[in-house]
């Protein structure tokens, strides 16, 4: 049985927010004014509502509760059980052409997940399930990060891909590509950062989207783009320059590039510390690449907002599943402390082993929170109320899940370092995820700006 979050504090329970029952956005907030007045004057909530948030209520609903717990049963029966034979079957095809091929026991989860109502549930719209709601679920996918995501269509970076789509796709678009991702038959890769410029700032980036008649001719080359490998990537949302010279968040324009468009080529696949994930991290290069101006995404001069607009809720996931990942390190980790005698005691009666079990839950239980209040915030305040949280978790979550793999590495000694237990690997997406997205420094950045502003 997994561990449940720790309860809150005791005492009374404030009422439920006024928005609960209100329909769901597309961001995940409900369609009622906001509790605590307007935004502030940086498009978040003033200083007021900060600190305690006395109206915060975190006490999970009952769908909550159920989804998760059927995620939970799902994973324990099905998805952990089916790791090794997902590894197996990339183990034997690496450094081959099949590298990228996908272990036919995912498609057969999918199946089953699909069946038990585990699909799509990141889409507020679909599901149903506010971005609080879905935390938890999330959460638990983290404990198998690789199969769990997928296995209920819920995986990165096609999630942040249908939100786009379903946020400002034509009804031509949606039908084309919304709804095969949506059936899980197809994936995506969102094209942004590129080799040639620092990319953490989106202002930089170089790859020309030009007009010519009906059609945009697109040349540049990208990097690190996420599902790039797989066969089943059949569309890219590509981030390029429209108007170079105009105002320099107006310059940028997204669009849907088909993966058989004559003049993209995947020039090389990117390892994580020597990681080849099935999906892969690509190297694009785009030669007067052509589509017809039909596969804009939104407005021309848009792309920066879009880009804004796809990463809040997605950092939740990320975030959420970080969390599952720590929660795993810490329940190997005191097994292993349990399990494993040195110097005539078993590894968990020794102080400095305690110390680190100790100092993992604690961090595990701050981050948590910290992304359940930022997931309460988007659903109540929509994603600009939330924005300095959803930068702050962006870069605790990565911090910790590093730190407490870390720990559970080094108490599984030499065992730690293999493939025998999944915490290297672990190890490799958390300090992965310190980067994509944007790196630290850039979420600090937010993060400094909004503290600094509310003392002038
Ligand atoms: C596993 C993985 C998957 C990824 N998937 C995708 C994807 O699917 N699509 C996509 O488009 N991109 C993807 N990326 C790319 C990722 O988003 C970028 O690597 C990231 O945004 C940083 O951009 P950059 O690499 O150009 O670093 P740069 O912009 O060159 O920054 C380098 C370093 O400079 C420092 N720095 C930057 N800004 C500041 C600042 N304001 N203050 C202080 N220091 C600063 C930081 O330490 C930063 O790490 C992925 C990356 C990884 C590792």
């Amino acid at each position: 049985m997994r561990r449940r979050p720790l309860p809150l504090p005791s005492g009374p329970h404030p009422p439920p927010p006024t928005q609960r029952g209100a329909p769901l956005q597309l961001d995940g907030s409900r369609a009622t004014v906001l509790q605590h007045g307007d935004a502030g004057r940086d498009g978040c909530l003033p200083a007021r509502s900060r600190g305690l948030m006395p109206d915060v209520d975190f006490a999970p609903s009952a769908v909550a509760d159920d989804y998760t717990e059927r995620m939970r049963a799902f994973l324990d029966e099905h998805v952990l059980p089916a790791e090794a034979s997902y590894d197996a079957f990339r183990a034997e095809r690496r450094g081959t052409p099949a590298e990228w091929d996908l272990p036919p026991v995912v498609e057969e989860l999918k199946e089953k997940a699909r069946a038990q109502g585990l699909w799509n549930l990141f889409l507020p719209s679909i599901s149903g399930l506010s971005n609080l709601e879905y935390a938890s679920v999330a959460e638990v996918s983290g404990w198998s990060p690789v199969i769990a995501p997928e296995a209920i269509n819920c995986q990165a970076p096609d999630t942040g891909n249908m939100e786009t789509l379903h946020l400002f796709g034509t009804p031509e678009q949606k039908a084309e590509w919304l709804e095969p991702l949506l059936e899980g038959t197809i994936r995506s890769a969102f094209a942004m950062t590129e080799p040639d410029v620092a990319s953490s700032d989106a202002t930089n980036i170089q790859t020309l989207i030009r007009r010519e008649g009906d059609e945009y001719v697109i040349s540049g080359k990208k990097w690190w783009i996420s599902g790039s490998a797989d066969p089943r990537c059949r569309i890219f949302i590509v981030m390029g320059k429209t108007d170079p010279d105009g105002p320099a968040h107006r310059q940028q324009s997204m669009v849907l590039v088909p993966r058989d468009t004559p003049g993209l080529t995947i020039t090389r696949h990117l390892p994580t510390f020597g990681y080849q994930d099935q999906h892969g991290h690509s190297e694009l290069r785009f030669d007067d690449v052509r589509v017809p101006v039909a596969n804009l995404l939104g407005e021309e001069g848009g792309g920066f907002a879009i880009a804004q607009a796809r990463l809040g809720p997605g950092r939740i996931h990320h975030c959420m599943r970080l969390i599952g990942m720590a929660e795993r390190a810490i329940d190997l980790m005191v097994r292993r402390a349990q399990a494993r005698t040195a110097f005539g005691r078993p590894l968990a009666d020794q102080g400095v082993v305690r110390e680190q079990i100790a100092q993992s839950r604690i961090e595990v239980e701050q981050a948590r929170l910290l992304v359940l209040k930022t997931a309460w915030l988007i659903d109540n305040h929509g994603a600009k109320g939330a924005a300095t949280e959803i930068a702050a978790i962006k870069v605790v979550c990565p911090r910790i899940a590093c730190a407490v793999i870390d720990r559970a590495i080094q108490v599984h000694g030499g065992a730690g370092m293999s493939d025998d237990t999944p915490l290297a690997y672990f190890y490799v997406w958390a300090r992965a995820l310190r980067l994509a997205d944007g790196p630290d420094e850039v979420h600090l950045r937010t993060v400094a700006r909004q503290e600094l502003g509310r003392h002038t």
